[in-house]
């Protein structure tokens, strides 16, 4: 493994949740760093990997309080970079995946501090693959589609073309999408996407709590509404989505677990 040199920031991603997620670098880093700066999204019981001694500290929303502007995360990652710490940023999923890794990488760059860059397993791939739904299947699909339901103002994005993205891709995978579902189940529809298309909602995925619902395009703004499905959410819409019936490993492991409990 690299070492993590002191006035270096390594930024990281944690994975969609699940400790066993985080990769063999990122685990490195983690037994190494002197101070762990994470966001909201991160499972603090990654954090218990950190070696004794190493500080946290939270840079996501707290309490109801505003959070952090993105300008004080980088200026707090260079400031302490330039105490000589051994920085790690910890972020969810993968850091360059609406993550807004490449923001705080630029600034970096500008005030001339070393950085690493360790990826992450990506909510929209690895996270779905906790559902038993893979984002790619020959007999399916060979295009697939990260799209994010919000732009930095938290609006709808308008910088996509919805009737393009529609037509162009057999699978749409959106991160932060339970906000404005109603508007973009609309805009596809509207672009030509079939209502009958099949749907997965799939939320805290790899997490003890993970919860999916499966619908239809048409349905979507209902079921997340009926199902009172909470963030944070990928929704994965396109033909994969019917694997999970075969696929579904971890409720089939789970029922098995359940089942060789009851023998005992
Ligand atoms: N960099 C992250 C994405 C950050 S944007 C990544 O690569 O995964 C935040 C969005 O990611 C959430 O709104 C949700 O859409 C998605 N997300 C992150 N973790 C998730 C999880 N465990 N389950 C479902 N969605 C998740």
């Amino acid at each position: 493994m690299p070492p993590f040199e002191p006035g270096w920031v390594w930024l990281t991603g944690a994975g969609p949740g699940n400790p066993g997620l985080v990769t063999l670098l990122g685990l490195h880093a983690l037994r190494h760093a002197d101070i762990i700066i994470y966001d909201a999204l991160v499972n603090p019981e990654i954090l218990k990997f950190a070696r004794d001694g190493a500080e946290t500290e939270y840079a996501g929303k707290r309490g109801g309080k505003p959070s952090p502007k993105q300008r004080d995360i980088s200026l707090r990652l260079i400031e302490l970079a330039r105490e000589n710490k051994r920085v790690l940023r910890l972020k969810g999923g993968d850091p360059f995946v609406f993550g807004r890794g490449g923001e705080e990488a630029l600034s970096l760059v500008e005030s001339n501090i070393p950085f690493r860059i360790v990826p992450g397993i990506s909510a929209g791939i690895g996270g779905l693959a906790y559902a038993g739904i893979p984002v790619t299947h020959r007999d399916t699909n060979q295009t697939v589609t990260f799209l994010t339901g919000h732009d930095a103002n938290g609006n709808v994005p308008h910088g996509v073309d919805w009737a393009q993205i529609a037509g162009g891709s057999q699978v749409l995978v959106i991160y932060m999408a339970l906000k404005h579902a109603s508007r973009i189940t609309q805009k596809l529809l509207d672009g030509g996407r079939s209502g009958d298309e099949p749907v997965a909602i799939v939320a805290d995925a790899s997490l003890p709590g993970q919860q999916v619902v499966e619908t239809t395009l048409a349905q979507l703004p209902q079921a997340i509404e009926e199902s009172g499905i909470a963030p944070p959410a990928i929704v994965v819409i396109g033909e994969v989505v019917r694997f999970r019936t075969a696929l579904n490993w971890l409720e089939k492991a789970r029922g098995a677990a359940g089942r060789n409990a009851g023998k005992e």
